[in-house]
């Protein structure tokens, strides 16, 4: 069984690098990808437990990219970490993320977030802060009833606590992830909200940029999602992916390692260990 895209505490995941790897581990996982969100940091921890418990471990990140004034995620799997080209990149993105998450506690300090910005950053304890800290706050602060909610009335475009990003361009994403001898993944092309109209023009953009595959199973897709996927994969000659976006165990919907195989007449993407 393999999965290519998780999360741990070094980004929004709930699990720190080693529990993500036992959690895999004992559900018969043999090959995991860390992909966390603009960051590496939980590799190496990832790796040691990978090596205690038998399993490999793909060193990844899900970087986010700027297209047509929207976001998109883009995982890089089998990267060297060290690589300056992608190290430097990653940390611009988080430099980005810091700024991010001081004008989102503003906006949300309007509509009654206490101190959002230290709590949040206390919440991610070092790791890169995300939305889902925020949404975790407010539903802390009794603002909201849960995360989806919180989503949907305060931190999706649109709403108050939004603020859109100048996250890197996509070719410059793809850019490092080729740099750190890594293959490029569009994760979750179904997760955009896109009609399929502009998700087959992002695809086609991806793959212009150089991009090297799609993610097409993931712990939410449909059937019907990965046949759609399978073939605009194969119409822009690109590789197939698949990962659940485990991000914590409350997620009762999906886990770490449930995903289905890849539909026939898509290879998987090459990618080092
Ligand atoms: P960010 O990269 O900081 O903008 O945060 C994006 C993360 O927020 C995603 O990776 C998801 O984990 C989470 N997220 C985005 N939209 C939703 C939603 N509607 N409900 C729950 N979590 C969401
Ligand atoms: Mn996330
Ligand atoms: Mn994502
Ligand atoms: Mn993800």
């Amino acid at each position: 069984m393999i999965d290519l895209h998780t999360h741990s505490t070094a980004s929004d995941g709930q699990l720190d690098p080693s529990a993500l790897v036992a959690r895999a581990a004992s559900r018969g996982v043999q090959r995991l990808a860390l992909t966390d969100h603009d960051t590496t940091a939980g590799v190496n921890e990832a790796r040691r437990a990978a090596a205690d418990h038998g399993i490999q471990l793909v060193a990844g990140a899900e970087i986010s990219a700027s297209w047509e004034r929207r976001t998109l995620h883009v995982v890089g799997l089998g990267l060297d970490i060290a690589q300056p080209t992608l190290v430097a990149g990653l940390s611009r993105q988080q430099a980005e993320r810091d700024t991010r998450a001081a004008l989102i506690s503003e906006r949300l300090a309007r509509v009654g977030l206490e101190d959002g910005c230290a709590r949040a950053r206390s919440a991610a304890d070092g790791g890169q802060i995300t939305r889902s800290h925020f949404a975790d706050l407010l539903v802390a602060d009794g603002l909201v009833r849960n995360r989806q909610d919180a989503f949907k009335r305060y931190l999706r475009p649109g709403r108050p606590g939004y603020r859109r990003t100048e996250w890197a361009g996509l070719a410059d994403v793809i850019g490092w992830i080729h740099a750190a001898g890594g293959t490029a993944v569009l994760a979750h092309p179904f997760g955009y909200g896109f009609s399929g109209a502009w998700r087959r023009h992002m695809v086609a953009a991806f793959a212009d940029a150089g991009g090297d595959a799609i993610e097409i199973c993931t712990g939410v897709s449909t059937v019907e999602q990965e046949s759609q996927s399978a073939r605009d994969a194969r119409r822009h000659a690109l590789a197939g992916s698949i990962g659940s976006d485990f991000h914590s165990p409350e997620q009762f919907w999906l886990d770490v390692g449930r995903v289905r195989p890849l539909p026939p007449h898509v290879s998987l993407a090459p990618h080092a260990a």
